[in-house]
């Protein structure tokens, strides 16, 4: 894999295609086209799944709330997908529990809800991860004995998948480089060129890290920017009205002890009955979502009082023997949904009304947008995002005469090649401590199998033959050094922000977010990458903005 600096080295004079924006929605394009033999480039303005695509509550569903608003299609693409997805990254995607409890007064009578879940199964012709069951009370007292037990009718208990939302968008985008793809991070598309007819004819893209700039010509380019898709869309031209109508949802992180789920526990608000989460997360528990109208600008979305005081209210009221607090909030995450603004003659619509599936607009000037949708349905929009460009090209007469289809389904994410059928991390994490003698202990190793899938055993490789390596990043938890050498030369991480946000999950589960450690990742960076001391300084000062801007909640105290 080559760095980020060889990358942007690499920036071929002229593509096929070129996609912006580096969230799942990009990097699901740039594979595609790969895999079909288009000249392909993607710019992203920041880190790979720097915007939305960090910031999800991390699951592959099929969206079992569409089936109240009957939204089936959205619901069975969902679950199709799901099932693809977990093929294809079954490291990373792997099946949890969700129990719904059904308490007396609910808007919806238990046998409705067993109902829903048969269809839910149905929909995904009964290939999902497990078939759902229903627990009686007293079942549920024993399976998740600190949910409230009052007025408890029962609970029906199905199946979903959790994910590392931005390791998802990592590997796809590793895919796509491996199949010749062309992947610069840190790298923002400026303006849009245009040609004959007011045709666009490429992009100029900025170096983020040195400021230069560079022309690329392309036949086509698509618009993959999620909650910046307005903004890009007006590099284009002038424009009446705006595409998207974005909302804000957080999430808040406290250790497991807090508050010990079982399962991924499905909540309504005791105040405005919106569904929420409870979610187990290894030595964490978190808890969202909310959803808000947002109109600032993307990338500077943050927690507010209000929103974690809003998830902690529900998790007292169905969890009353485990009291959690505003001081047992470790980090927090937000992010924007970049969902589609309804035609104004639908009327007025609250935002979780707002439908979540998405569009592909072709402006007049050839640039191809796609907004909305779900990390779930990543690949099947990229798939119609390309045959899109395809079509385009074709009407051109710039298809490359040998390409080939996609088939995206079928090749396995680059963790998953070689992954067991049965699925057995452990057995993983056992096989490859005998493969070599890299001295890590057993959670250590668990811990890169879990996130690295196959690919752990390169990271063991590094420990053995340097063993400084295999020193924590932050003393007593599973992250380590190599994780930071397998970062920058294998996975494009370019910033103190990276490696500790979207490489790992410090940020998010170490109860100083890393901070403890900043100096010495930076330190590491500095030498792999050559940065002056200026740029250490600079790096590790965004990652403690960032730090900062995920409790400026605390701020309103
Ligand atoms: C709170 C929340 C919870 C969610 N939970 C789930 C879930 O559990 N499951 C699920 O399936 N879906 C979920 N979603 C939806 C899902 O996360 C999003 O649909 C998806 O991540 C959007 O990806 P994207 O690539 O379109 O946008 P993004 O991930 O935001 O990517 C767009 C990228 O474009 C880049 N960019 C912008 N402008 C430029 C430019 N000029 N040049 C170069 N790059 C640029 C940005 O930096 C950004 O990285 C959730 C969403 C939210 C907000």
């Amino acid at each position: 894999m080559p760095s980020r600096e060889e990358m942007w080295e690499q920036v071929p004079e002229e593509v096929d295609l070129v996609v912006i924006g580096g969230g799942i929605t990009g990097a699901g394009i740039v594979r595609d086209a790969a895999r079909r033999g288009l000249r392909v480039a993607l710019f992203e303005q920041n880190d790979i799944a720097y915007g939305t695509s960090s910031r999800s509550s991390k699951l592959i569903h099929g969206g079992l709330r569409y089936l109240e608003s009957y939204e089936f299609s959205l619901v069975f693409e969902s679950v199709s997908e799901r099932r693809v997805v977990m093929d294809l990254a079954p490291h990373l995607v792997n099946p949890l529990a969700f129990l719904f409890p059904v308490y007396q007064g609910a808007r919806k009578s238990l046998r409705m809800i067993s109902a829903g879940m048969w269809l839910y199964d149905g929909l995904a012709l009964f290939r999902s991860p497990r078939r759902h069951k229903t627990l009686k009370p007293s079942e549920v007292a024993a399976e998740e004995p600190l949910l409230k037990q009052e007025d408890l009718q029962g609970a029906p208990v199905y199946y979903d998948c959790s994910t590392d939302d931005a390791r998802l968008t990592l590997e796809t985008i590793i895919d796509a480089t491996r199949n010749g793809g062309t992947v610069v991070n840190w790298a923002r598309v400026e303006a849009l060129t245009k040609g004959d007819q007011g045709r666009i004819s490429g992009v100029v893209v900025k170096n983020q890290r040195d400021n230069s700039l560079r022309e690329v010509k392309a036949h086509t380019v698509i618009n993959a920017t999620g909650p910046w898709t307005d903004e890009v869309l007006g590099m284009s031209g002038p424009r009446k009205g705006k595409v998207l109508r974005p909302t804000k949802g957080i999430h808040i992180v406290v250790e497991r002890e807090k508050l010990p789920v079982e399962h991924a526990v499905v909540l309504f608000h005791p105040t405005d009955k919106r569904v929420l989460f409870a979610l187990p997360w290894g030595e964490r528990t978190y808890v969202g979502t909310t959803d808000t109208d947002y109109d600032g600008a993307p990338g500077e979305e943050a927690a507010t009082l209000e929103d974690v005081d809003y998830l902690i209210a529900a998790s007292n009221y169905y969890f009353p023997t485990k009291q959690i607090s505003r001081d047992d909030v470790i980090s927090t995450w937000a992010g924007l949904r970049p969902l589609i603004a309804p035609e104004p003659e639908v009327g007025e619509m609250s935002e979780s009304q707002v439908s979540r599936e998405h569009q592909i607009l072709i402006g007049e000037d050839g640039l191809i947008t796609i907004a909305g949708g779900k990390l779930t349905t990543y690949r099947k929009m990229a798939k119609e995002c390309v045959d899109v460009a395809v079509n385009l090209l074709k009407l051109s007469d710039k298809l490359p005469a040998d390409i080939q289809s996609g088939q995206t389904f079928k090749f396995p994410l680059p963790g998953a090649v070689g992954w067991p059928e049965d699925d057995d991390h452990a057995r993983v994490a056992a096989d490859l401590a005998g493969q070599c003698d890299s001295g890590l202990s057993e959670e250590v190793g668990r811990h890169l199998v879990d996130t690295y899938g196959m690919r752990a055993l390169e990271l063991a490789k590094l420990c053995e033959a340097d063993p400084s390596l295999a020193e924590p990043i932050v003393p007593g938890r599973a992250e380590i050094m190599a994780q930071v050498d397998f970062g920058v030369r294998e996975e494009l991480a370019a910033s103190v922000s990276d490696v500790m946000i979207r490489r790992t999950q410090i940020f998010f589960r170490d109860l100083q977010q890393g901070l403890g450690s900043v100096e010495k990742v930076a330190a590491r960076m500095a030498q792999l990458i050559g940065w002056s001391d200026e740029e250490r300084q600079k790096s590790i000062d965004g990652y403690k903005a960032e730090v900062a801007l995920s409790q400026r909640w605390r701020e309103e105290l």
